[in-house]
């Protein structure tokens, strides 16, 4: 190292003219940060600084001046880790001996990086610099393996969602894997054009215009959006519309981020489907008609428009279930919602309320009295079809209460309310019809009300009274028995007749307790009449269907004393007809104790001679109306002569029953009827004023034979 003149000022300690360079330049090269050595033209060692020393933890004897290049090598290569230690020694050695710059890094077993630069010099030997890049290569390795991580979460992240950026205008400037997938277009297809591509016409134009009003402040959007495909499918998406936001605070792109929610939305659709419809019918259910009414009412109460309410309710429907089955009673029903959405305008609603009940909302187009003309007489006739049920025949009947919006009620329950009293009105003129809501069927429902209360308090208290009609031999006129007829004694209406609460009492399960009392207080009655005189208790359908009625029976006949063979039971025909199988033990049951049956009101109503010829009845008591109609009408003699016919056959006695003329009982007489009742005889009356002794209605009447 030779000693060089020079201008250069250095920092105090050294003078201007004399400069020990080679002083100089050890300082300069101890005080550098980096690791420094220079070896001369020979490959020796000239000098090397302490950083290079501890940079490769190098004793100072490994690094003496002097030492061969190759040996500080060997010792600087024995700390740093690698498999080719040997080959890189010998790729560095020949950079030497080329003098041609050279660059490294090694890693050490300490775990730090050493980055060496060799650069040769122009007389000969060369400079190395060691670089500490522990840091610098921990930092890249993080980075590459946070890069690395990136990739994996993107990937992630394609897989699952949906990515899609737009321009303020709403075109499409990037659209990942899974968008592609799940719309079905080619990315070229999505990238250009606007996202409306991808409209499903599901929502309404508000949800819209919310999400651009939100996002044009620079809100983050989120909702659930339905998207159509290419091919035409819905597809439902979770998004997150974020903007992306220009430097004046404007959003210049929006990243939409979705989630495939299709199968949720399914799902809930299914669960949604289940809880608004009848599983039987696959009509609408009742919740679902009341939402949907309510929202049909508002929709159409702003456009002033009217809406028509149908409930229906089926007659005899009870009659498929009790004699076909219920399976059978199911498909009528199945079939009958076919036979209402066929007749049904398309746009209505056809609900089933559950049971045999259905209602209909119709828009009206103006003209609802001739709309409600048409649609009910239609439901009439479809409906009165005869349905074929496994090869047997069904047939029912319908009852049709109407309401209409705003005329009868502004909300679906006042509607729905009204619709049904005009249905009971129906019901209660005999089945089978249609009417419109009017304001006197409020008065009726409301009197109909107060009579059920007054009653239910009447039975508690035992407000009731019998009076008793006396049924007489036909040819001596002597009393043989007397029926039991029940009266009301109520609080302020005075006495009111069976017609006026019977058929209330039967609807409101009042009838059971009601027909034992009447039963307790007939058998206590006719213990003290005289000798052979029978008491007829007439019997409703309620205490056949309430399965205690042997029991009760025997238990009254104990409490009272009452022999068996003096109590007679009247029942019709209708009543037999359920439970056939049940009543006819029921029946032979009370037979077998001495009891006798009475068939009531024969030749109406069903007139099956099935259950006259099944049931061992005893006797058969000719309608009031046929008799009212003897002897001048042909056709109720027909009908008394055959009955007459029938009775000798079954060998069953007759009562003729409503008697009022001195004829018909002649006309009676002669057909061979054994027992005449009627106002001709004695009206009811209350036991106490019942005689039963002697011939007390025989006056006057004996000679007219
Ligand atoms: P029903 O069993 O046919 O009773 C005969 C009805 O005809 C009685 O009416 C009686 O007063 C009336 N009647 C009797 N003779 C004549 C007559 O010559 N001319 C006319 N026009 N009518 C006559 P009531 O007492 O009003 O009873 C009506 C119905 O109420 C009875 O018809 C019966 O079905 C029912 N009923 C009466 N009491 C009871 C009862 O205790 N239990 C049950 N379940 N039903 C009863
Ligand atoms: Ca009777
Ligand atoms: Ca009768």
């Amino acid at each position: 190292m030779s000693t060089v003149t020079n201008d250069f000022e250095i920092a105090g300690r050294v003078s201007k003219r004399e400069v020990n360079w080679e002083q100089l330049l050890h300082t300069a090269i101890e005080s550098s940060s980096h690791g420094l050595c220079v070896f001369d033209g020979r490959s020796r060692l000239v000098i090397g600084n302490e950083q290079h020393r501890s940079l490769y933890s190098l004793a100072s004897s490994e690094v003496s001046p002097g030492l061969l290049a190759e040996d500080l090598l060997k010792s600087r290569y024995a700390r740093i880790i690698g498999a080719k230690v040997n080959a890189q020694l010998a790729e560095y050695l020949a950079a030497i001996r080329r003098s041609e710059a050279f660059r490294t890094t090694y890693e050490l077993r300490d775990g730090s990086f050493v980055e060496l630069d060799m650069h040769p010099m122009p007389d000969g030997g060369f400079v190395e610099r060691h670089r500490d890049v522990t840091e610098l290569r921990l930092a890249e390795v993080r980075a590459e393996e946070a890069r690395q991580e990136l990739i994996e979460k993107q990937y992630a992240i394609d897989q699952a969602v949906i990515v899609a950026i737009t321009d303020v205008r709403g075109t499409i400037t990037y659209a990942n894997d899974r968008f592609c997938d799940i719309s079905g277009y080619a990315r070229e297809e999505l990238v250009g054009s606007n996202h409306r591509l991808l409209k499903s016409g599901v929502h309404s134009p508000q949800i819209f215009r919310q999400m651009y009003r939100c996002l044009a402040r620079g809100g983050v959007w989120r909702g659930e959006l339905c998207n159509r495909a290419k091919s035409g499918e819905l597809y439902w998406v979770d998004t997150v519309i974020t903007p992306q936001l220009g430097p004046d605070g404007k959003p210049v792109a929006y990243m939409a981020i979705r989630i495939d929610i299709t199968a949720r939305k399914k799902a809930e659709a299914q669960l949604c489907h289940a809880a608004r419809h009848d599983a039987l019918t696959g009509l609408l259910n009742r919740a679902a008609l009341l939402d949907d009414l309510s929202e049909r009412l508002s929709q159409t109460q702003a456009r002033r428009q009217k809406l028509i309410i149908y409930l229906l309710d089926l007659d005899g429907f009870k009659h498929v279930n009790d004699t076909l089955g219920h399976a059978a009673g199911d498909a009528l029903l199945k079939q009958l919602s076919e036979r209402l959405v066929s007749v049904v305008p398309k746009a209505a609603l056809i609900t089933r309320l559950g049971g045999d009940e259905f209602a209909i909302v119709q828009l009206s187009s103006g003209n609802e009295r001739k709309e409600i003309q048409a649609l009910a007489i239609d439901l009439l006739q479809v409906i009165a079809v005869p349905f074929s049920i496994e090869s047997q025949e069904a047939s029912v009947g319908v009852s049709i209460g109407i309401s209409i919006s705003p005329l009868h009620g502004l909300t679906a329950p006042e509607l729905l309310y009204r619709a049904d009293l005009a249905l009971y009105c129906v019901k209660s003129e005999g089945r089978g019809g249609f009417q419109v809501f009017e304001d006197k069927m409020r008065s009726r429902a409301q009197a109909r009300d107060r009579l059920v209360n007054e009653l239910r308090a009447s039975v508690a208290r035992g407000e009731f009274e019998l009076h008793y009609q006396p049924i007489c031999e036909a040819g001596t006129l002597r009393p043989r028995g007397a029926e039991a007829l029940v009266r009301w004694r109520h609080p302020s209406r005075g006495l009111l007749y069976p017609d006026e609460f019977i058929a209330v009492a039967e609807e409101t399960g009042l009838m059971e307790a009601l027909g034992r009392w009447t039963l307790e207080r007939a058998c206590t009655d006719a213990v003290t009449w005289p000798g052979e005189i029978k008491v007829a208790v007439n019997l409703s359908p309620a205490q056949f269907r309430g399965g205690f009625l042997f029991d009760s029976i025997i238990g009254v006949l104990m409490k009272t004393g009452l022999p068996p063979h003096r109590l007679e039971l009247e029942v019709t025909e209708s009543m037999l007809l359920q439970n056939r199988e049940e009543n006819l033990l029921l029946f032979r049951q009370l037979k077998d104790i001495g009891i006798t049956f009475a068939l009531d009101d024969f030749g109406v109503g069903y007139a099956s001679l099935g259950s006259v010829v099944s049931f061992p009845f005893d006797k058969l008591k000719i309608d009031r109306s046929f008799t009212s109609e003897l002897p001048s009408k042909p056709a109720s003699r027909a009908v008394v002569a055959s009955i007459m016919t029938l009775a000798r056959g079954l060998k069953v006695q007759v009562t003729a029953e409503g008697v009022e003329t001195v004829e018909q009982l002649q006309y009676l007489r002669s057909q061979g009827v054994e027992f005449v009742q009627g106002y001709l005889l004695g009206r009811p009356v209350p036991c106490s004023e019942l005689v039963l002794t002697g011939m007390p209605y025989a006056d006057g009447l004996l000679d007219a034979s």
